[in-house]
């Protein structure tokens, strides 16, 4: 099962994702995780796409689909995947399907989180994230255990630079003008939406209950 985890920034989808990942058993592709961990490493790609996500603006598609396509044919993807974060532009989008249907794999079951907009910016003020693990922590919603560090591996938390209100703003801007259109391109596949306005226990319930009729008929096709 391919499944694409659709959505503005500050959604939901890092949260969503990791406790799908966790059920499922599959793994989740984030392009923006891939991204930064190129920009840790102080690889050429990493210090091409620093300036661009500095600024909330997307990274080349080619750039994202070179690494995308390497990425889902790892091993550990044999089973299905999630993607979060990717396909971000129509192109993409294309991309994707094209690529799937080479590698012979199901077209994409799209979830898309649909939140409004004024809940996210107040949303991302209270972000926080793990720099190890990946792990995002809201200091409203879902606190770490202790205050500043992450539950699961002990580092600090931080602040995504890009969290910072202006850059926010920008992302949600790139979302409208160029990500939003990605959902007419999907109106022929499987599309749930899903209300991302609630508690990460409610959505991921909404979640597993789509997911779970979809398991049950691709049992019985196959
Ligand atoms: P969020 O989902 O919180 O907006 P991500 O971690 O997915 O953030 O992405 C962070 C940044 O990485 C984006 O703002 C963008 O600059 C870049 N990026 C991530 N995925 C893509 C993509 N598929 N295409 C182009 N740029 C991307």
């Amino acid at each position: 099962m391919v499944l694409l985890l659709f959505g503005p920034p500050g959604c939901g989808k890092g949260t969503q994702a990791r406790l799908i990942t966790n059920w499922m058993k599959i793994p989740s592709i984030s392009t923006g995780e891939m991204l930064r961990a190129e920009l840790r490493a102080g690889t050429e790609l990493g210090r091409m796409a620093q300036s661009i996500m500095a600024a909330g603006g997307l990274v080349g598609d080619d750039i994202v689909n070179q690494m995308l396509t390497a990425r889902i044919q790892c091993p550990d993807c044999r089973n299905g995947f999630l993607l979060d974060g990717y396909p971000r532009t129509v192109e993409q989008a294309e991309f994707l399907d094209a690529l799937l249907a080479r590698l012979g794999l199901p077209p994409a079951i799209v979830l898309h989180l649909d939140v409004p907009e004024d809940a996210l910016v107040g949303r991302m003020i209270s972000r926080r994230q793990c720099p190890t693990c990946s792990r995002v922590y809201n200091l409203l919603h879902q606190p770490p255990k202790s205050p500043g560090i992450c539950d699961d591996d002990g580092t600090a938390l931080i602040t995504r630079k890009d969290d910072r209100e202006h850059v926010f703003r920008e992302r949600l801007k790139t979302y409208d003008d160029v990500t939003r259109p990605v959902l007419a391109h999907y109106h022929d596949h499987t599309y749930h939406q899903i209300r991302g306005d609630r508690s990460p226990g409610y959505i991921f319930e909404a979640i597993t209950s789509v997911l779970e009729k979809e398991l049950s008929g691709e049992s019985l096709v196959n």
